[in-house]
């Protein structure tokens, strides 16, 4: 669905307004560079600039209105297009308006980043980017990193967007002693800026605050994958936690999607030395490889159990670097066919099979409560103060 550009700006304004009643996060951006020269440049808005937290302009910052700053002598070196401004320990960008956006580019991250309201900058060994920002903004930004092409479903961006923040909210200590709340790497959630995309602002919007709880009302642990090849895996057998909303269980809705089916040609002795090497040279008898050339798995089998020995199917997948550990074994002439389903672990939610869901008409709700065994939607309001 396509948004007109009125209900796009329409949605930027709600979103803004919002605000009042929603919470800041402070996420460590660019993360993953050791980014050396920055250029910051206002979008738009207005900004205050404080150098080591005081002011050293008079006016704010406005649009198109760029500073470079570059790190040296573990200090970083400020500058206004070709007036030298200082050396400091740490700059601060403060958006002064609602809809405050600046840019980051430099040679060293891989294109030019745009983010809303806030940015701070620390001398810490490197420069430390943290973009302070609204919760809401900030899931509308993941969203579009992590799922943008998949879908263009408004209720699919629902989804994602209340099994972002549920991530979000539950990690907030995560990177606590170093200053912030996440990174921006997958480590804790992709965030490669602004939302731009009127569908996912949609989404955020109309879930907004929502989070999923267990039955004891504790934000939960979001699992989810690419697609589960038509039977989710229980969390137990793949990290051998219990966790009684990640529960395997007949996922139809998987079915017959792009990432449903897959399959690997492995030469015979290759993946007899798998064996051999693992479980010992009785995987050189004619006995054995007929059991390990002869493998089916109508149902997910975690341990897969070949006489005394008990062999985990998630070990293949890493070993071989299979899509997922849900295959079956096929031997013909000197070449071992692995015959898959699903892609990724196939623990809680299928992306692919949300996707379906929401083409057959089921709500963002109904589909996490499928995905997520005895687990109820709230407004994370109802449980966390900020
Ligand atoms: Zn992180």
């Amino acid at each position: 669905m396509r948004l007109s550009k009125t209900l796009y700006l329409f949605l930027l304004i709600a979103l803004a307004v919002n605000n009042a009643f929603s919470a800041d996060i402070k996420v460590r951006v660019l993360s993953s560079y050791n980014v050396k020269t920055v250029d910051v440049k206002i979008i738009s808005g207005n900004y205050m600039m404080l150098c080591n937290n005081l002011k050293v302009f008079v006016n704010d910052l406005i649009p198109d209105e760029a500073i470079t700053l570059t790190f040296h002598n573990n200090q970083i070196r400020v500058e206004k297009g070709i007036e030298f401004i200082g050396t400091y320990n740490q700059i601060e960008f403060i958006g002064k308006k609602y809809n405050n956006v600046f840019s980051l580019s430099s040679t060293q991250i891989d294109r030019k980043r745009y983010y809303e309201e806030d940015l701070m900058i620390t001398a810490r060994h490197e420069m430390l980017f943290i973009n302070h920002v609204d919760l809401e903004k900030y899931i509308a930004g993941v969203v579009q990193s992590e799922v943008f092409g998949s879908s263009e479903d408004v209720e699919f961006f629902k989804i994602q967007a209340t099994v972002s923040r549920t991530y979000c909210l539950a990690n907030l200590n995560r990177h606590l002693k170093e200053g912030y709340n996440l990174c921006d790497d997958v480590h804790c959630q992709s965030y490669k800026g602004r939302c731009t995309n009127g569908d996912i602002l949609r989404g955020t919007f109309e879930s907004f605050s929502d989070v999923i709880v267990d039955s004891t009302n504790k934000l939960i642990s979001t699992a989810y994958h690419s697609n589960s090849g038509g039977m989710t895996e229980d969390a137990h057998k793949i990290w051998q936690v219990k966790v009684p909303y990640l529960l395997s269980k007949v996922d139809t809705f998987s079915i017959g999607a792009k990432n449903y089916q897959w399959e690997k040609a492995i030469p015979r002795q290759q993946w007899i030395n798998f064996f051999v090497i693992r479980y010992g040279d009785a995987y050189k008898s004619p006995e054995k490889q007929e059991q390990i050339f002869n493998f089916q798995q109508k149902e997910r089998i975690a341990k897969w159990v070949i006489d005394d020995d008990t062999i985990s199917t998630k070990d293949i997948r890493d070993y071989f670097k299979l899509r997922s550990s849900y295959f079956s074994v096929e031997m013909k002439k000197d070449t071992v066919y692995l015959h898959g389903k699903g892609y990724g672990h196939g623990v809680g939610l299928s992306q692919e099979g949300a996707i379906k869901m929401v083409q057959l008409g089921y709500s963002y709700i109904d589909i996490l409560r499928f995905y997520y065994n005895n687990v109820s939607v709230i407004k994370y309001t109802d449980i966390i103060e900020f």
